[in-house]
């Protein structure tokens, strides 16, 4: 202790009055927080190790725990705040890139929160959902401009390969290897069970995953981990990887701690090797490079398997999309600024990329305006975190929404943003056999299941209060959608008016 020393910023309050000394919450802490005293037949602390996940308090059989964030904090200043001081102290200690995970956790603005919803009265009536039909079935992938007909006066029916949905969200891409066999096993069955799809991230298809292969997106990202043609082959649609939105500009980095028995095998790496992305595709440096891989995937899948090009929300997002949308990708999937992530330098997370609002509104406009918007369908995510978002941002433009926080705290993720340790109470991001299996995929399968049901209900409340009965209809139907307490720039680039007006 001394200059080193950060004072921890949770406490562990245990009522000593209520705690038993069962030492559950010791069992349980794979951060080593609790302890036995045996001399003293009391149950000890170490607060420098509580990342507040949470497991100890919810498995406390005595609700003897609570965690709170610690009252000790260096003086007051306006500049220079308690959070920020201690991240130099960290790295004065380390030398090191600060590390973080999940997504940007600052107070920026949500502009999901600053866009209200319209609803139907007197003259256009609103829809009841439980009487009448309503439809979230979505297709995703290139549209026709027009209705086409042969030289019979028959309507050409031939479409390029499109993507099911039962409604329109999907599980996005966490890999095998940042996410454990059971938290993919649970996503895979669920995916099922809706009728959605899931995805590997770039990790890889572990061999017991390939019989959910009609409800997986595999991705091909920069470093080409588990990349082969059977892989190419058992997915329903293939993801090139090109920016993802916690850690725009930058590769990936699985830690060589992570890279063990099947996950090492499912990346074709071996055990103990950290896993490295460069930041970015070699082989790609323009869109002419970005339409050769996009090509060569389609004609090593015999053209029959949409191909989705993923971006991180950055600045010239429009103008990335517009190309894109020419380089034969059925598919754009971008991701704003606040999505989550395995492990990211917390610098980049907190600093790097657009809102996904501003990046979909912006986009959905730039691709009507050169009359290319049929030529790709448009999904969108980055805290996409109700079903009121993804109503939102399908009235934005978006065809469909990509979660992955929203699925991972179903799965019982409790944020507490140390995934990059590997210690995950919750067995969700970690690769040790005694944490994963804390996770049920079956229970894992049965929650998320539930939230997309409950969601769905929801989306169609929604939609029916509207007067609209399905998401195509709703689709890029700004209209319906007003802003409250934003700029006259904001409302300008979102398209939608004020409320009021
Ligand atoms: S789990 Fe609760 S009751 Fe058991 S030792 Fe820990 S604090 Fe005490
Ligand atoms: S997945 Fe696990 S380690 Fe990551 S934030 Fe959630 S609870 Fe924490």
């Amino acid at each position: 202790m001394g200059i080193e020393f950060i004072y921890p910023e949770f406490e562990v309050i245990r009522n000593d009055k209520r705690c038993i000394a069962c030492r559950v919450c010791e069992r349980q802490c794979a951060n080593e927080v609790h302890s036995y005293d045996e001399d003293n037949k009391i149950m000890l602390s170490d607060e420098t190790k509580c990342v507040n996940c949470q497991r100890c308090v919810a498995l406390c059989p005595t609700r003897a725990l609570k965690i709170i964030k610690s009252d000790c904090q260096l003086r007051e200043n306006a500049n220079w705040q308690d959070d920020t001081i201690k991240e130099i102290y960290k790295q004065a200690n380390s030398g090191g890139v600060l590390l973080s995970s999940m997504g940007n956790p600052k107070p920026m603005p949500v502009y999901w929160d600053k866009i209200l919803i319209n609803a139907s009265q007197v003259t256009n009536p609103s829809i009841d959902p439980l009487r009448e039909p309503m439809e979230t079935k979505v297709f995703l992938g290139k549209k026709p401009s027009q209705v086409e007909k042969d030289e019979n006066g028959q309507i050409i029916c031939q479409l390029e390969p499109q993507l099911e949905l039962s409604m329109p969200v999907m599980f996005s891409a966490m890999s095998y290897g940042s996410i454990s066999y059971n938290a993919h096993k649970s996503l895979a069955t669920a995916a099922r069970h809706l009728g959605v799809l899931y995805n590997t991230g770039e990790g890889g298809l572990h061999e017991d995953f390939y019989c959910y292969g009609e409800n997986t997106i595999v991705q091909v990202a920069s470093g080409r981990f588990g990349v082969h043609k059977d892989y190419l082959e058992a997915g329903a649609a293939i993801e090139i990887k090109m920016g993802q939105g916690a850690k725009p500009g930058i590769g990936g980095h699985l830690p060589g701690t992570k890279i063990v028995g099947d996950v090492s095998r499912t990346r074709m790496i071996p055990e103990g090797s950290d896993a490295i992305s460069p930041a970015p595709h070699h082989d790609i440096y323009s869109i002419e490079d970005l339409r050769q891989l996009v090509y060569s995937l389609k004609e090593a899948t015999g053209y029959k398997k949409p191909i989705i090009v993923k971006v991180a929300a950055v600045h010239n997002i429009a103008a990335i999309a517009s190309g894109i949308a020419r380089s034969g990708a059925d598919i754009i999937a971008i991701d704003g600024f606040r999505g989550g992530t395995g492990a990211a330098p917390t610098r980049i997370r907190d600093n790097v990329g657009i809102p996904i609002e501003l990046a979909l509104a912006s986009v959905d406009k730039r691709l009507r305006d050169e009359g290319i918007r049929n030529n790709v369908s448009i999904v969108v995510g980055g805290s996409i975190r109700n079903a009121a978002d993804i109503v939102k941002a399908i009235a934005l433009g978006a065809d469909a929404c990509y979660i992955a926080t929203a699925a991972l705290l179903a799965l019982g993720c409790h944020l507490c943003r140390t995934c990059q340790s590997g210690r995950c109470n919750w067995g969700i991001a970690t690769q040790r056999p005694e944490l994963v299996k804390r996770l049920n995929p079956e229970i894992g399968c049965e929650r998320l299941v539930n939230l997309m049901n409950a969601w769905r209900h929801e989306i169609k409340e929604l939609m029916g209060g509207m007067g609209i009965n399905s998401i195509e209809a709703l689709r890029g139907n700004r209209l319906m959608l007003r802003g409250i307490g934003l700029t006259d720039k904001e409302l300008e680039i979102l398209g939608i008016s004020h409320a009021g007006e």
